[in-house]
């Protein structure tokens, strides 16, 4: 108790992150064996990571008492010639998770407010919250992002805006036309974030590059977690205009980002097979798994990422009952959803377990 007394209140009114309940943990308490759960709570690749990755990691390990290079050279040259950028507008993170707090040692303060959307990623709040600013949430009718409603939130005291895109977790995104508008409306005190966590899985998706090219106060985020299905190595990235990447760099651990993982993405950044093999997947899970809602008449919200989110009446109750069967998907009354499950697209194995164990689940609660 008497830490709890000279600990920020802030922190610890905070409600931890709670994420997706990992294989070997629901393996151990229900006795089951690890290779035979299903995991579709964490929007992970089910293809693993890309073939060269893992040739990348094997190559590197006789280097591993070598510190990093703090200043991760040939991954940013990488990502600065795919995205015709500067190495000076990129920031790699431990996870862009990680870069959205350094977003916020850089701009928040107890004075400041962070804008996002009613059903936001759930970690720019916590975020927030544990720099003491006010996080402002602005309603998102059919889940969609309102950028003109988020705009008429910026206030003096306004120093970051979210924008999901796609957001996580509802699987919806804003047009070309709304990021150019909102962008257009943006005061000088203000840093746009834009996190594009599920950036490869969109088709057609919009250009939001080209405002770093043009100096805008914008960070783009993207990560190897997803399609390229390095989530355990930590690494993601920022796309910055100078002024802004130079002030996140300053406030980065020397080493935030470790060498196998630093290798590894830049391995998977040349294993476009393994990219377009895992879209090829998630398109037609993503098809699979609309005709299966549609045909037993589940609310779902139609996404451009690899999960859907679907009203299955008690997310909670649904997730425990799946669970006993070995099948873990994410509840989302943590998101006030209560109604809701989140189900990450898998192989077509996954799928179809997920859903002959939804049904068997489901008519358990109607009998
Ligand atoms: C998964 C996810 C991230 C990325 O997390 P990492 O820290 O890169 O693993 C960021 N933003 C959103 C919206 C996500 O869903």
């Amino acid at each position: 108790m008497t830490t709890q007394k000279f600990a920020n209140q802030f922190v610890c009114d905070l409600v931890a992150y709670e994420p997706g309940k990992p294989i070997e943990e629901t393996a151990r308490e229900l006795g089951l064996d690890p290779d035979s759960i299903v995991k579709l709570a964490s929007n992970e690749n089910s293809l693993g990571p890309a073939p060269l990755a893992k040739k990348a990691l094997c190559d590197m390990v006789d280097e591993l008492h070598i510190y990093p290079d703090g200043g991760g050279y040939k991954l940013r040259s990488a990502l600065a010639e795919k995205y015709d950028l500067g190495m000076e507008n990129i920031v790699l993170g431990n996870g862009s998770n990680e870069i959205i707090e350094l977003l916020c040692h850089c701009y928040l303060n107890r004075d400041a407010e962070l804008i996002a959307a009613e059903h936001a990623f759930v970690v720019y709040k916590l975020m927030a919250t544990l720099f003491g600013a006010k996080y402002v949430e602005v309603a998102d009718p059919d889940f969609i992002h309102d950028l003109d409603g988020m705009a008429d939130a910026i206030t003096e005291n306004t120093r970051l805006v979210f924008v999901a895109n796609p957001n996580n977790p509802t699987g919806t995104m804003v047009t070309q036309a709304q990021l150019d508008a909102f962008v257009d409306r943006l005061p000088e005190h203000v840093v746009a974030v834009f996190d594009e966590a599920y950036f490869e899985f969109v088709h057609d998706a919009p250009d939001t590059v080209k405002y770093i090219r043009e100096g805008k106060n914008v960070v783009v985020l993207r990560t190897f977690s997803k399609a390229y299905g390095l989530a355990g190595l930590r690494i993601g990235y920022g796309l910055c205009a100078p002024q802004v990447a130079g002030i996140l760099q300053k406030a980065r651990q020397p080493f935030n980002t470790n060498a196998a993982a630093q290798e590894a993405a830049l391995a998977s950044l040349a294993d476009t097979q393994h990219v377009a093999d895992t879209i090829a997947m998630n398109d037609a899970g993503l098809a699979f798994y609309e005709k299966a809602f549609d045909e037993r008449g589940l609310e779902y919200v139609k996404s451009y990422a690899n999960f859907v989110l679907v009203n299955v009446g008690d997310g909670d109750k649904l997730f425990a009952d799946m669970l006993k069967q070995g099948v873990i998907v994410r509840a989302m009354s943590g998101y006030k959803l209560p109604g809701w499950v989140r189900i990450s697209v898998g192989t077509e194995a996954e799928n179809t377990r997920c859903i002959e164990v939804l049904d068997q689940v489901l008519d358990c609660a109607k009998a």
